[in-house]
């Protein structure tokens, strides 16, 4: 069964085309509506002007008739996965796309007014391209909405909680595959891992029997841990302090989106950069990335206490996945709690089947790629076969 994944950003559109587990075409198509526009598909590339997100819909269908023998044809696609942020409390799976869903989707705007709307073009889009394709929705909050009351809502007024105002946590699409992976390599559901999802932006989850029980992002994706530009945890005093001296909102809210976290810290939020500048002994690289990883260790402790105990952690992203140096300072300091990491192995993860742990350590640590294109393709095809 043919599956395309779409993942629609606000200028940019990343897809790829799934036949049953196999990946026939991957691409990116980039500053859509901008004078000069990108896009690749595996290794074509062109400089073109993208006008909307319906223009690079139009070169993959091309594409895909000019390389029947990888892609096959574009009316074979049975289905359309679509990566939405924000599913809010209603959403806890995926599911079909009708008028209903979209309604509900443009309703969350207010919550995610950076990704849904994008989300919304992708999926109208797909809508008129593949008009024959059922369309599913698979939402970046659902997997977290297992997380019970006492730990997703805020110490505030219950007249706020009922307006929506709770923890929703993000990247649930990649800790649900990396937490899945891990409980294969386990051989067992009833267990307790911590997964680190480590990229530009940055959360981990406890996942207790493949549910998440706790995570660090919460109503938005600034809270939990240092990330490329973002602040991660901090004391909301800080803000109310800012804005009674004349920080307007909108800088506010640039500050920490974007220029904050390790940018802010090191002058840099690509963590090549700041592992190199560490490696030079720049005192503010070292400081921050003893920052970065301290708080990584604070949440490794947390969760380990919520859920008494810990079998796995994972390590995935850009930044779990390729930088030793992260991995072994986040885990300084850990053998209390049965973890013990191996330094050959953390070197080289690749060729010890991402195992990073000692040997006899009680706890295991992976590093496992994040698949979310996969993942979402996996999750729409177990819709359609529920469906018929
Ligand atoms: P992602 O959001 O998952 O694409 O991850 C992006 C982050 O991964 C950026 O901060 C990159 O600097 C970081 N990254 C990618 N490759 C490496 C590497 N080899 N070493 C350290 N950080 C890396």
């Amino acid at each position: 069964m043919k599956i395309l994944v779409l993942n629609a950003g606000s200028s940019s559109l990343k897809f790829e085309l799934f036949d049953g587990d196999k990946s026939r075409l991957k691409g990116l198509a980039q500053r859509i509506g901008e004078e000069r526009g990108h896009i690749r598909i595996n290794d074509w590339e062109k400089e073109i002007r993208l006008q909307d997100h319906g223009d690079a819909l139009k070169l993959l269908i091309e594409y895909m008739h000019a390389h029947p023998e990888t892609a096959g044809s574009a009316e074979e696609i049975r289905a359309v996965g679509h990566r939405v942020v924000h599913g809010g409390s209603d959403f806890v799976r995926p599911v079909v796309i009708d008028e209903r869903v979209k309604a509900k989707i443009r309703e969350l705007f207010s919550l995610a007014p950076l990704h849904n709307p994008a989300n919304l073009t992708g999926i109208e889009t797909a809508e008129k391209y593949f008009p024959r394709a059922v369309q599913v929705a698979v939402f970046d909050t659902a997997f977290h909405q297992s997380i019970p009351e006492e730990e997703h809502r805020y110490a505030i007024p219950e007249k706020y909680y009922r307006e929506g105002i709770r923890q929703y946590g993000f990247h649930g699409i990649s800790h649900q595959y990396v937490s899945r992976e891990a409980m294969k390599r386990l051989g067992r559901k009833d267990a307790k891992i911590i997964t680190l999802h480590l990229g530009n932006g940055a959360s981990m989850t406890a996942v207790r029997d493949g549910k998440s029980i706790a995570t660090t992002m919460g109503f938005g994706p600034l809270s939990g841990l240092i990330m490329g530009t973002r602040s991660g945890d901090i004391d909301p005093s800080v803000l109310l302090y800012l804005l009674d001296h004349g920080m307007s909102h909108t800088e506010l809210a640039r500050m920490l989106n974007k220029e904050s976290g390790m940018k802010a810290l090191a002058g840099s939020n690509d963590m090549r950069d700041v592992e190199a500048a560490y490696e030079r002994g720049e005192a503010r690289a070292v400081l921050a990335l003893r920052m970065y990883a301290g708080r990584i260790r604070k949440y490794i402790g947390a969760y380990t206490a919520l859920m008494n105990g810990l079998d796995a952690l994972v390590f995935t992203a850009g930044i779990g996945e390729h930088s030793p140096l992260v991995r072994a300072l986040a885990l300084e300091n850990t053998d209390y709690l049965g973890i013990e990491w191996d330094k050959r192995k953390n070197e080289d993860p690749a060729s010890h089947e991402g195992a990073i742990h000692a040997d006899g350590s009680r706890v295991k640590i992976w590093v496992i790629p994040t698949r979310e294109e996969w993942e979402i393709a996996l999750q729409t095809q177990k819709l359609l076969h529920e469906h018929v």
